[in-house]
């Protein structure tokens, strides 16, 4: 049973101009498919290759001879969350149950937005933002490199990308700008709010 690359939730130019549709040439297409690529010729004849990815980043967590499966399965579960973190013509104030999750837990979505904004602009080097349950309460992640909330028992609701291959093409050096696009136009509240029930 081997791991595929889930299609595209929308048209390769579909969050353009926030995101071209060269950018998802590369990260989809390229970065994406070849960590599904890498992660099944990891896991060939292994226990490994008979479970689900989430089981696989669940047992390969923290495992010191399982670095290179535990980035590569990561790396492909994030990044299909990360393609429905996002939708076209989406971004702005929240709707439905989020909404009012964010007004109690960050008081109001000016905060949230700086919230994530800072996360995003403050890791350094590569990795995730994140909206996150935990505790039944709303919190901003981030996380380096591959690393993931489920490998911490955590439940993400949204994700943006911050490694530079996610937004050099489209914004060069500017990751502010970039998280500010994502924010304003590209989240999906409907995804959101379908990991909330
Ligand atoms: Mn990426």
């Amino acid at each position: 049973m081997a791991i595929t690359l889930p299609d595209l939730p929308y048209q390769k130019d579909g969050l353009a101009p926030h995101i071209s549709s060269q950018t998802l040439d590369f990260h989809y297409g390229k970065h994406h498919n070849a960590y599904v690529t890498n992660l099944n010729k990891l896991i060939a004849e292994t226990d490994l290759a008979a479970e689900a990815l989430e089981d696989i980043i669940r047992k390969t967590a923290g495992v010191a001879d399982k670095v290179g499966v535990f980035n590569n399965a990561a790396q492909v579960w994030n990044h299909t969350f990360y393609w429905h973190s996002m939708k076209p013509h989406g971004g702005g104030l929240p709707t439905g149950e989020i909404a009012k999750k964010i007004d109690a837990d960050f008081g109001g979505y000016a905060n949230f937005t700086e919230q994530l904004k800072n996360a995003g602009l403050t890791q350094f080097g590569s990795g995730w933002a994140w909206l996150v349950l935990k505790n039944n309460k709303l919190e901003i992640m981030k996380t380096s490199n591959a690393d993931t909330p489920i490998a911490h028992g955590v439940k993400p609701l949204l994700t943006v990308d911050v490694w530079e291959h996610a937004y050099y093409l489209d914004y060069q050096n500017g990751r502010g700008n970039y998280l500010e696009a994502f924010i304003t136009h590209l989240i999906n509240w409907d995804f959101v709010n379908s990991h909330l029930v």
